[in-house]
């Protein structure tokens, strides 16, 4: 077993993670495998925090510009889809005897925690996995920029961005085969670039922080766990200062 590389990481999963491709809701079996590889990593002592996003449920603008629903109020249900997630996640993680916590951002006293940051920290030194929930409780921003104000706040080392590809490629691979993935990117390249990684709200908010972010397919056995032991997995991103 390899030395551990972070041992405080936010990890931040997309809605489509819990979903079969093209699809919404979620499925048993991609939760699993995501549930999986998180265990994995938890088990090697790595104090592991997730936000989970909420896109396989509703997109605020997207559901606002589909029907009569103010865009606020489609941002809140989309608030609302990362904490079912959430407790999605969290059922199945404690199925595998991984302890957990969910804290959201938006209040649901009957179902989890409200997000205290101290009290997350907390959790985090006790070895148990805290599930963010509920974005940054403000509509009109996404998960990625949630992903990196809580690591921030809970002094994560790096921000981990699943995806289904590899890392950050110059064109979509999927449309565009003859696309080269990047090893390594600088903040700065990323926002000239207009690559899409994350908000630049987000890579603003990890450039600003120093904290740096790896881009790479979860979907891959044992990625993760590679990614918190050094190896180079994925696309990482930070200052370019070595
Ligand atoms: N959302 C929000 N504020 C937040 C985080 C999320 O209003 O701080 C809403 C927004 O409408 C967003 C939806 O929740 O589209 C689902 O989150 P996101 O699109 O980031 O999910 P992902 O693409 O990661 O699955």
């Amino acid at each position: 077993m390899g030395e551990l590389k972070y041992k405080r990481v936010l990890l931040k999963i997309s809605g489509e993670g819990l979903c079969l491709k093209g699809d919404k809701g979620i499925d048993g079996e991609a939760l699993r495998q995501i549930a999986g590889e998180i265990k994995q990593v938890a088990n090697l002592g790595v104090q592991l925090c997730l936000v989970v996003g909420g896109g396989n449920i509703v997109r605020g603008a997207e559901l606002a510009r589909k029907s009569h629903i103010v865009e606020a109020t489609g941002h809140y249900m989309g608030m609302l889809g990362t904490v079912i997630n959430a407790l999605a996640i969290q059922d199945t993680l404690e199925g595998m005897g991984v302890d957990t916590r969910v804290q959201s951002a938006v209040a649901v006293d009957r179902v989890c925690e409200k997000f205290i940051r101290r009290r997350a920290i907390r959790h985090l030194e006790k070895g148990r996995v805290v599930i963010f929930g509920g974005g940054t409780g403000n509509p009109f921003v996404t998960t990625d920029t949630c992903a990196a104000l809580r690591a921030t706040e809970v002094g994560a080392e790096v921000v981990l961005k699943a995806t289904k590809v590899d890392g950050v490629y110059e064109s979509d691979p999927l449309t565009d085969p003859s696309a080269r993935r990047f090893a390594h990117l600088t903040f700065n390249e990323v926002i000239d670039r207009r690559l899409k990684v994350m908000d630049v709200s987000a890579i603003d908010m990890c450039q600003q922080n120093h904290i740096p972010l790896i881009v790479f397919d979860l979907n891959v056995p044992g990625n993760m766990r590679r990614v918190v032991e050094g190896e180079p997995v994925g696309t990482r991103i930070d200052a370019g200062d070595g």
